[in-house]
């Protein structure tokens, strides 16, 4: 499994620029050669561009946006780790522009989590045409990621189509 940069810095995806900062230097630390005792750590670099990406909020940005597209693609479930399970009942419906809000259970912004149902049915017939890979026996049980927009928090989301 390839590691995201999160991982390799060993934070959440949520981290603050400080703990991001932290997190450089302890693993930094770790793999020194030193410390590992091999000048041939091919942990640095990895841990060098995954700082270098994290620390700017502009790449950091971009970068969690194609996580997010990754996820998507992959159904979550297989990378999974970390991230907190709801259901897309505990969403209201804002019928008047077809998306789905729901209050985030960390930042408790109110709105924090948006999925349209354009997302929602585009991932269903996504994961839909490629059941093998998901591990579950529900034909219409189907998962999204989805970042809150105000402290960057992932969930899955996990819902029932009817297709
Ligand atoms: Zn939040």
């Amino acid at each position: 499994m390839e590691q995201n940069h999160y991982h390799v810095l060993g934070v959440a995806s949520d981290a603050d620029a400080a703990q991001i900062k932290a997190a450089y230097k302890h693993q930094l630390f770790e793999h020194h050669p030193d410390k590992a005792g091999s000048a041939g750590d091919d942990a640095i670099p990895k841990i060098q561009q995954a700082y270098q990406v994290l620390s700017r909020p502009e790449q950091r940005r971009r970068y969690d946006e194609r996580l997010v597209q990754q996820m998507k693609h992959r159904g979550v479930v297989s990378d999974g780790d970390g991230l907190d399970v709801v259901d897309l009942d505990s969403f209201s419906v804002l019928e008047d522009e077809m998306v789905w809000v729901r209050s985030c259970p960390r930042c408790r912004n109110k709105e924090g989590m948006v999925l349209a149902e354009e997302d929602l049915e585009n991932n269903a017939s996504h994961q839909h045409s490629d059941s093998a890979s998901r591990d579950n026996d529900n034909d219409n049980e189907y998962s999204i990621a989805v970042q809150c927009s105000s402290c960057s928090l992932w969930v899955q989301v996990r819902y029932f189509d009817s297709m």
